[in-house]
């Protein structure tokens, strides 16, 4: 054989191989016959091999070891960025070849590096390319310019991505169905519905792009009429994946009346044993806090895998019921599966509300040692929670130092929380004088710290807190209150302000409730009120938040007593309306069921699922 055929024969060899050791073996073959020296043609296939076996290290020492880098060396390298779906390395990459001088990109890899950029997303670097390939050879490419299509659509700037349609040649299905969803996730009903009219060639994937843009921007209610609007146009669904998209979407805003429909048409269409559509089920009935429907799906599934199992166990632990999370876990571990680090988040969260702080111990050294998964800020948010709520303020404290993140403003605020609880004034002092440099968004940590210079008696800080609560006012989201009533919802936003329908009737109620509270002993809660002013007026603004507002509303609503009253809320939840609530479910003999910014609060019986915790 020739030295050119042995040559030849070695590419071939390198193209098919798949297998690591293969790769390194090839690389040292390459590297003895000093082939490499010939050109980039074997050092690029090596780049293409080492990262189609993940070695991506390799890759990059092969790459910067290379004497003369072509076109293609370059591209291997950014086709392994994508393979690999490291967008940021793409984009690095990119930098660093322009930044090289000597060459410029091509049509591939403008359509690489934008692809990059819709990716992560990073609107200034794609606005940069867009102008850089309107002046390049390439800049009539339309491949470059359907992913410039998905690029401004993904990053919902629509019309942008019309400019970019609208030059397109030959326009595919691909970047019709970009479009679209840009639109859609905007909420721009009206266009999605002229382009699917003018669009030539529609297919399933064109729909669900559609529904997927509405659930993605949470315009559920665009995402069921277009749903609506295909099933009239008779495409058939062959592709579970819209389904679990419209469930999803369900879940997002806990429509629970609409995740029900959907349901509805799972059977109806035969995707009941479809596992897919299935777990998005079980969230989906968990999320709308209807955990009886979760649990009995769940049950009824013939093969769970861990998705199943986990939203199973998360849906439990979230409302409270951390027993049944944990025996449910003893169950998975016994079928042999292994959890996630999403299993772990509601292992965790179920130890804290039943007070196993040793198990809850364990389960996160589990975690680390046993299964080598890595912790994320939401683990540690867990474990504080649960040194924190038994009162062991040193270890929780500890957690938050020792890890390998910057702790938010809920970790202190839950910190801060316990503090007072317990009557460590002292560390809550401290931790207060913290938060007051780093200017707190939620006004509920301002509440916590002035309670706690409160019960150290400093009172020039209590002030100094109400000053910058007044700053506040300026930038805080204001609190609003979201209800379900199946064919009816409603938005409430805290204040007495706007008139709107049943405004009186919800009035009327609220103060006949408030009176029968007050005879079970009721004093408002004013020290969540920071304003300077009368107790009158303290008392009159909690009267007008807007979770009562929307708990009035579904109760003059009426609906059978056993349907619990579902709201959102936006915000977490206050002190006083957290007391009303319990008054109020036990009054009208109700469950009412509240998921605010942090948990879910299930209110029965006159107590809080959250054990007052939260
Ligand atoms: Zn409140
Ligand atoms: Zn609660």
């Amino acid at each position: 054989m020739t030295a050119a055929n042995r040559l030849k024969q070695l590419v071939r060899h390198i193209k098919q191989c798949q297998c690591p050791i293969q790769a390194k073996n090839l690389h040292a073959i390459v590297v003895k016959s000093g082939a490499h020296l010939h050109g980039p043609l074997y050092s690029n296939t090596l780049i293409h091999l080492y990262a189609k076996a993940r070695l991506l290290n390799d890759a990059l020492q092969l790459f910067d070891e290379m004497p003369h880098r072509d076109l293609a060396s370059w591209a291997s390298l950014f086709t392994a960025y994508n393979h690999l779906h490291m967008p940021a390395h793409a984009l690095l990459l990119f930098f660093r070849m322009i930044g090289a001088g000597d060459i410029s990109p091509d049509h591939f890899i403008f359509a690489t590096v934008v692809r990059a950029c819709a990716m992560l997303p990073a609107v200034d670097v794609g606005r940069q390319l867009h102008a850089q390939f309107a002046v390049s050879p390439y800049c009539k490419d339309d491949v470059v310019k359907s992913s410039l299509v998905d690029f401004y659509a993904k990053c919902g700037l629509p019309d942008e991505a019309g400019k970019v349609f609208g030059s397109i040649v030959s326009k595919n299905v691909v970047s019709w169905t970009s479009l679209i969803y840009g639109y859609a996730m905007v909420g721009r009903e009206g266009v999605v519905i002229e382009l699917l009219r003018k669009m030539p060639c529609k297919n399933l994937r064109t729909w669900t792009a559609a529904i997927s843009g509405f659930v993605q921007g949470r315009h559920t209610d665009e995402s069921f009429r277009i749903f609506s609007e295909m099933r009239r146009d008779g495409v058939d669904i062959e592709d579970p994946f819209v389904l679990s998209s419209l469930i999803a979407g369900s879940s997002s805003l806990a429509l629970l009346e609409l995740g029900k429909q959907a349901h509805g048409l799972v059977l109806r269409l035969g995707y009941a044993s479809n596992a897919y559509v299935t777990n998005a089920l079980i969230d989906m009935y968990a999320k709308c806090s209807d955990l009886s429907s979760a649990s009995k799906i769940f049950h009824d599934m013939r093969e769970r895998d861990i998705i199943s199992w986990t939203s199973i166990i998360v849906g439990m632990a979230q409302h409270g019921r951390g027993k049944e999370a944990l025996s449910l876990y003893d169950d998975m571990v016994s079928t042999g599966l292994k959890p996630n680090e999403v299993t772990f988040t509601g292992l965790i969260y179920a130890c804290s509300h039943v007070g196993l702080v040793e198990k809850g111990r364990a389960i996160f050294k589990s975690m680390v040692e046993e299964y080598g998964l890595r912790p994320s800020l939401q683990h540690y948010t867990c474990l504080l929670d649960l040194y924190s709520r038994s009162g062991d303020i040193d270890e929780a404290e500890n957690v938050l130092k020792s890890m390998p993140f910057k702790p938010d403003e809920t970790m202190w605020a839950s910190l801060l929380s316990s503090c007072i609880r317990v009557g460590r004034t002292e560390i809550g002092v401290r931790i207060a004088d913290d938060l007051l440099q780093t200017r707190p968004e939620s006004p509920s940590t301002f509440v916590l710290m002035s309670n706690v210079y409160a019960r150290a008696a400093m009172w020039d800080r209590v002030s100094t807190v109400r000053k910058s609560m007044m700053g506040l006012d300026r930038r805080k989201k204001p609190g609003y209150s979201w209800v379900d009533l199946g064919n009816d919802s409603r938005v409430f936003y805290a204040g007495e302000t706007g008139n709107y329908p049943m405004k009186d009737e919800i009035f009327a109620l609220l103060k006949e409730l408030e009176a029968e509270m007050r005879k079970r002993g009721y004093v408002p809660d004013t020290t969540v009120v920071l304003h300077n002013m009368e107790q009158h007026d303290k008392e009159w603004q909690l009267f007008w938040h807007s979770e009562r507002q929307a708990v009035a509303y579904a109760l003059l609503g009426g609906g059978p007593p056993e349907k619990p009253v579902r709201v959102i809320k936006n915000l977490r939840i206050c002190d006083d309306c957290h007391v009303v609530l319990k008054f109020i479910c036990d009054i009208v003999r109700r469950e009412i069921v509240v998921r605010d910014a942090n948990r879910y609060h299930h209110f029965r019986d006159g107590k809080c699922s959250c054990s007052d915790f939260w």
